[in-house]
């Protein structure tokens, strides 16, 4: 670490996106509002639910954006407007590409007492994939990498010598690292990506910056290498990617770039355009209503909820 690329420490802000789930928001933050391609990062639980309760995100519609889910504990149903209904289980990553429009649910079983736990994430898709068509993938098998000290998932791109499945168009990666014990370990770093890391649980020291829940330490480029120490059982994310080259704006579950395409796609999820199509499953309930355009601003990375 250069004295020219100090560690930035970002806050994220909690919020509650349903009862009893809380959440920390790491990125967008106003320092850094993307990561790579990566726009938006969340820190969802651990929370424990009692039986009856849980997560249930109601049908939402999507642009321009991939939705990615890292389960580390609980599960959750995913069902979507392609007829997609998909359970994901700890260790699995879901990617739904919202390209050009997609809606979905996410509702999480209610039949016993359970614990949830996730990283819940988006990626931006540049101009020449932002108007795709929609796909959705679950991705049961993620590599891993063992050594002395942690063991890695690989959950995007390629670190360690492993390469994610996972699909994404920009150069991207982001690592699951679990420590069981105390120990300290080198990762090498790509110099042309720029680096987020945060605590998923435990306690460690990343470059000698003490690292808690809820905190993200932002590595700018030109960084080969970093010094993570773990003291206790320990779980961080590491995310990264080259710098996002295009300026997005973020508004409500909408990635786009101008503020006519902002309104265009509120309308469109309004007047139920077969854009975001249907969702059938009455498991997944009644469809979400936008909030109201005077909490769109053109000013880049806003968000309302
Ligand atoms: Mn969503």
């Amino acid at each position: 670490m250069s004295i020219e690329n100090p560690i930035l420490r970002i806050e994220g802000r909690i919020a509650e996106i349903g009862p009893g789930m809380k959440i920390a928001r790491m990125i967008p933050n106003r320092f850094q509002r993307t990561i790579g391609a990566w726009c938006f990062l969340d820190h969802a639980g651990p929370v424990n639910f009692a039986e009856g309760s849980g997560m249930h995100v109601h049908p939402h519609p999507h642009i321009g954006l991939q939705t990615f889910t890292w389960m580390i504990e609980g599960q959750v149903r995913h069902i979507d407007s392609l007829g997609n209904s998909q359970m994901i289980y700890p260790n699995q990553v879901n990617l739904m590409t919202a390209g050009k429009g997609i809606s979905h649910a996410e509702v999480s079983p209610t039949d016993k007492a359970s614990t949830l736990h996730a990283a819940q994430l988006w990626i931006a898709l540049e101009d020449s994939h932002r108007h795709m068509d929609p796909q959705f993938q679950n991705y049961p098998d993620l590599p891993t990498v063992e050594t002395e000290c942690f063991q890695a998932t690989v959950l995007v791109g390629s670190c360690l010598g492993v390469t994610s499945p996972v699909s994404v168009f920009t150069p991207l990666v982001a690592v699951d690292l679990v420590a069981k014990q105390t120990s300290t370990f080198e990762l090498e770093l790509d110099p042309s990506f720029e680096y987020g890391i945060t605590l998923l649980e435990g306690e460690a020291t990343v470059d000698g910056e003490s690292l808690e829940t809820g905190t993200l330490l932002y590595f700018a480029t030109g960084n080969k290498n970093v010094t993570i120490s773990c003291h206790a059982a320990t779980r961080i994310l590491m995310i990264g990617g080259e710098p996002f080259k295009e300026d997005i704006l973020l508004w409500w579950n909408f990635v786009a770039r101008t503020q006519a395409e902002m309104e265009q796609a509120r309308s469109d999820w309004a007047m139920e355009s077969p854009l975001f199509g249907v969702i059938t499953d009455p498991i997944a309930g009644p469809r979400l209503d936008a909030p109201s355009l005077e909490g769109l601003h053109l000013k880049s990375g806003s968000r309302t909820n």
